[in-house]
């Protein structure tokens, strides 16, 4: 049914922490081949299939994709471009979004510290971007790999989230380095 064993791990973190709920909208960063994208539409009722609020779910990747029902798919799009995030901000119409995923990563080198410079440069995209678009009191959730700008990474998230930790979901295989780091209650950007 998932296009990859990836949505186990969203899976897993909504079932411990509930942040996908029916109605809400939802920014997919990194999304192909979909199986986030597929949780989220169906977490969201995007796709329309319960009766309920009726969410929105957004699916950025470099890579092309299968249209997910329910969601607006956009392959072909590098999120670090900033037509990507132009293109995004047109389609939210000045909607704020409650959720910011991100399971964007870096094709491997095999070597850790350039591996982890490298996905820590798309998750710092990723929270620049979430603290624009986002609602206060919204979620952020972004994987990284484990490396030395990890700590820093934390304190950064914690300027602007009430509530930060660090998840290793079952679902990632053992010998892997991936943390999560949920993000929760966005405290909104103060402006003067
Ligand atoms: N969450 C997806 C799923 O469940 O199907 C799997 C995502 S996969 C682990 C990581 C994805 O990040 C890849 O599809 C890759 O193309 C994407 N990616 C890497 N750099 C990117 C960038 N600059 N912009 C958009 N996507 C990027």
């Amino acid at each position: 049914k998932y296009r990859c064993r990836s949505a186990f791990k969203l899976l897993e973190i909504n079932e411990r922490f509930k942040i996908l709920n029916p109605g809400l909208t939802v920014v997919d960063c990194g999304a192909a081949p979909g199986s986030w994208t597929q949780v989220a539409t169906n977490l969201t009722n995007a796709n329309g299939k319960k009766e309920g609020p009726v969410g929105r779910v957004y699916a950025v990747d470099k890579l092309p994709f299968y249209p997910v029902e329910g969601a607006t798919v956009l392959g072909n799009m590098d999120f670090t471009n900033i037509k990507t995030q132009e293109t995004l901000n047109k389609l939210l119409q000045g909607d704020k979004v409650d959720v910011v995923l991100s399971d964007m990563a870096p094709n491997a080198s095999g070597i850790r510290e350039i591996d982890h410079d490298n996905i820590m440069l798309l998750a710092y995209a990723a929270l620049r971007f979430a603290l624009q678009i986002s609602k206060a009191q919204s979620t952020f959730v972004v994987k990284i790999w484990d490396g030395g700008k990890m700590q820093q990474f934390e304190q950064n998230l914690l300027k602007f989230y009430s509530s930060v930790r660090a998840i290793r979901p079952d679902a990632t295989r053992d010998e892997s380095t991936e943390t999560f780091f949920l993000a929760r209650r966005f405290k909104g950007l103060k402006t003067s």
